[in-house]
């Protein structure tokens, strides 16, 4: 029996990027926030804390720096969660922070390095299969696939990022999976070259409907899922084959700014509406399940969190890596991803 995670906290990782060409370009302050050691970030200007109650120490699971490579995010910790999804455990990874924080920069990557292990477990594991097999004459066989599928929600409604027919897809309530994307096209992964393949059109297809820099990517949240599944059959026993399935996501949120942002007339303030349910939501769902996974909790209240409720509630690992950017201009913003970060612990 696998053991459940029914009682595992969210991991919560912080990390602080490092300043870019603009904030360089214009001697914006970039100094403000320092990462004392691997688990507390440190706010270091005296003025704004003493006029505000603002904590100047912040600690979490882990915190990095803006000398850290996405490697070292990844395999701290979130290597582990989504190499549980071989074992049958759902998983989710999120980057949560404002807009230009780093969210895609490290969620790509770590995306990448996460099928990459995925693949090698695979192939260590029929490799291995195939020289037990040789040994001790078994008759077993397991075959493994890994699925891919990659979805936008866009002012609450869902695209598929890998069509181009732009209409939006339903949620439907499937007795045994839960909330199913209907019709939501899956791909069986066949290799390295593969994933980088589906992970440009995804690319391509969210930047249509952008006006400008950034702006659609920082309103819409982007939903990649692998599902991999394994199924052992035995020959003698034809009847009897064992099935493991299980998914992970890897989530590039909205801009967290959209959270608390008050939107002006118009479209625009439809888009914040709907932005801000799905953000909202997850901040009180994620909120619940850091207090123990257990009462009511409002999973149906936004597309986001439906369709990520079986891997957040009950037997699932979960992980949050909240980016920051080290503007002084940001200070506000970079505050209220600590203070979602906290909540989250
Ligand atoms: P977001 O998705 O949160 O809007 P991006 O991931 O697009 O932010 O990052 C904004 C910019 O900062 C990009 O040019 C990106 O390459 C750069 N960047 C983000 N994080 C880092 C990092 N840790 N190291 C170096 N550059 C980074
Ligand atoms: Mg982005």
């Amino acid at each position: 029996m696998e053991k459940t995670h029914m009682s595992e906290k969210i991991l919560v990782l912080v990390r602080l990027r490092p300043p870019n060409q603009k904030e360089i370009a214009s001697n914006e302050p970039t100094e403000d926030w320092e990462c004392l050691n691997d688990t507390t970030i440190l706010y270091r200007r005296n003025t704004f804390r003493q006029s505000s109650n603002f904590p100047s120490a912040y600690s979490f699971d882990r915190v990095y720096g803006g000398e850290c490579s996405t490697r070292q995010v990844y395999e701290n910790g979130t290597k582990d969660i989504a190499l549980s999804v071989v074992k049958g455990i759902n998983c989710s990874i999120f980057a949560y922070g404002q807009t230009s924080s780093g969210k895609t920069y490290t969620m790509s990557a770590i995306t990448e390095f996460a099928v990459a292990d995925i693949f090698n477990y695979i192939f260590q594991a029929i490799r291995l299969l195939q020289y037990i097999k040789f040994f001790f004459f078994l008759h077993e066989e397991r075959a493994f696939s890994v699925k891919f599928s990659a979805i936008e929600i866009y002012n609450e409604a869902i695209r598929d990022l890998l069509s181009s027919d732009g209409t939006s897809l339903r949620l439907r309530d499937d007795p045994e999976k839960g909330t199913v994307v209907e019709k939501a096209t899956e791909e069986t992964l066949r290799d390295w070259n593969h994933l980088k393949d589906l992970l440009s059109v995804c690319e391509a297809q969210r930047k249509i409907g952008e006006t400008s820099l950034n702006e659609r990517s920082s309103r819409s949240h982007q939903i990649i899922r692998l599902t991999v599944e394994s199924s052992a059959r035995e020959f003698l026993d034809k009847e009897n084959s064992t099935t493991l399935m299980a998914s992970v996501n890897f989530i590039d949120l909205a801009g967290s700014e959209r959270a608390s942002q008050a939107m002006s007339a118009g479209a625009r303030l439809k888009e914040g509406c709907h932005i801000n349910r799905s953000l909202l939501t997850l901040g009180t769902v994620i909120r619940k399940l850091s207090k123990g996974r257990q009462g009511h909790i409002n999973f149906r209240d936004s597309k986001l969190t439906r369709i990520l409720q079986p891997c957040l509630g009950g037997n699932s690992r979960t992980a949050i890596i909240c980016t920051l950017s080290p503007a002084r201009s940001h200070v506000e913003l970079t505050r209220n991803t600590l203070l979602f970060a906290c909540c989250a612990k």
